[in-house]
């Protein structure tokens, strides 16, 4: 006889999950047992939708510096320093120089615009690459930037909502404004621009929270990406005794997501490590992965990723090598098509 866990995952194989079932289902995948069915799902309806193939991706982050003020509480990673534009476009080339299609520029932020400068940044680029560009400085570009940014081929515009608690929110980030992030969103999605979004796991919200931050993102039918954070404590800051946030909570959060959002690409963000894609892969994540990933500062390469010097304070951790041959082992090939794909 099938158990309640199971007749939940029939209903949601057909597409008719309410907001209770989905929480019953992320409440009930605490039991490992329950969790091995719930990703079987996952992992069956993201080959379905999404096909067998992951894809590369790249970013640049700290690409402005953050604004923000006060700083969100638990933040150490903001930017102090301009990256000249001539440096972005010399590294977004030797990006490409790799065989990478797509390229994520990211942070900080500004409540007041970094319209003119995201523009500046893009045709910098644009003068030396065919790379695919995605941005991510915030929540408060124009709907004109928008439309401009359209025109230039962006393949997507970030919203990171991290949270949709708005208490939690105004804790962790005092200077930052949910009700903009949201408005870029709806933004985006009246002018037919593709939508990359973030939730941050374990910043205190509750499984009800989550849910309701999912079922939020999913009435975007532009929405194409949607990337999880973990939450990490860094020493130094207001969150530096909030626990550290654990895979098992992402794994879950993401499973239920794919079932929720077939076709959205689920992907890892701040707060992960390589280590955690295999059990990304169980639970349904993908199909994007991150290849390369740019440094102000010479960075530390972990085993088997390469540092590619690009400029006297730019260089490039190209992790390829290892991610490439942890999904091999899990029987995915990895591929450099660019890939953008709807919440349909
Ligand atoms: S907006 Fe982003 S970069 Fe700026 S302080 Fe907040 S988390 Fe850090």
């Amino acid at each position: 006889m099938k158990s309640m866990y199971e007749k939940l995952l029939e209903t949601a194989e057909n597409g008719a999950l309410t907001e209770s079932m989905a929480l019953q289902l992320l409440k009930g995948a605490r039991d490992p047992q329950n969790a091995l069915k719930l990703f079987a799902l996952a992992s069956k309806v993201r080959d379905r939708t999404l096909g067998m193939d992951f894809y590369w991706t790249s970013g640049i982050s700290q690409v402005i510096p953050c604004r923000i003020a006060p700083r969100c509480l638990y933040c150490t990673f903001y930017a102090r320093t301009e990256f000249p534009p001539e440096k972005l476009a010399k590294t977004a080339k030797k990006l490409e120089e790799l065989g990478l299609k797509q390229l994520h520029l990211s942070g900080g932020s500004n409540l007041q615009g970094y319209d003119k400068e995201i523009i500046g940044m893009v045709e910098a680029i644009r003068a030396v690459s065919d790379i695919d560009i995605e941005v991510n400085l915030g929540c408060s570009f124009s709907a004109e930037t928008v439309r401009k940014l359209k025109g230039m081929s962006m393949l997507s515009i970030t919203s990171s909502l991290e949270t949709i608690n708005e208490d939690i929110f105004s804790q962790a980030k005092p200077g930052d404004s949910l009700d903009m992030k949201k408005r870029l969103m709806e933004t985006c999605e009246r002018e037919g621009v593709p939508i990359r979004s973030m939730i941050l796991i374990g910043l205190g919200e509750s499984e009800e929270d989550r849910i309701r931050h999912l079922f939020y993102v999913k009435q975007f039918t532009q929405l194409s990406h949607l990337n999880f954070s973990r939450f990490m404590p860094y020493p130094d800051t207001a969150y530096k005794n909030h626990p550290r946030c654990s895979p098992w909570d992402v794994a879950r959060t993401v499973a239920v997501a794919r079932l929720l959002m077939p076709h959205v690409h689920l992907g890892l963000a701040a707060g992960n490590t390589m280590d955690d894609i295999p059990l990304w892969l169980m639970a349904g994540g993908g199909n994007q992965v991150g290849a390369a990933y740019v440094s102000r500062m010479p960075p530390e390469p972990g085993a088997g990723e390469q540092v590619i010097k690009v400029d006297e304070d730019v260089y490039i951790k190209n992790r390829m090598p290892v991610v490439e041959r942890y999904l091999e082992g899990m029987g995915r090939k990895v591929v450099f098509e660019r890939q953008v794909t709807r919440n349909l």
